[in-house]
C-alpha cells in the first residue's frame, strides 16, 4: 500500500470499511476532515488509492493522479466539485 506517500499524510482521514471480498480484502473509504476529498483503497491489493465522489464512484484517473499528488488544500473548494463530476468510464 502506498500510504507512506507524503501528500497522503497531509490529509486528516476518517476511514470507513465499505465492503469486503476474499480476493481484494476490505474496500476502505478515506474521507479527509479538512478538504472533503475522498479516496478508496483495497487492503489486499498493492494498487494505489483512487479518488471517488461523494457516493464512492471512481473519478477519472487524471483526477485521481492529481489529487494523490497534491498536499491537502485544507478547504473545500469549488474546483473539486467540478472534478467530482468527471466519473471514470466503466
Ligand atoms: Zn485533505
Amino acid at each position: 500500500m502506498s500510504l507512506t506517500n507524503a501528500c497522503w499524510d497531509t490529509h486528516d482521514f476518517k476511514v470507513r470499511m465499505l465492503d469486503w471480498s476474499a480476493a481484494r480484502g476490505s474496500r476502505l473509504a478515506f474521507t479527509c476532515r479538512y478538504c472533503g476529498r475522498r479516496f478508496c483503497q483495497f487492503t489486499l491489493l498493492s494498487q494505489a488509492a483512487w479518488a471517488v465522489d461523494g457516493d464512492g464512484k471512481a473519478l477519472e484517473s487524471a483526477v485521481s493522479t492529481r489529487w494523490l499528488g497534491e498536499a491537502c488544500p485544507h478547504l473545500f473548494n469549488l474546483k473539486d466539485d467540478e472534478d467530482r463530476k468527471q466519473l471514470r468510464k466503466t
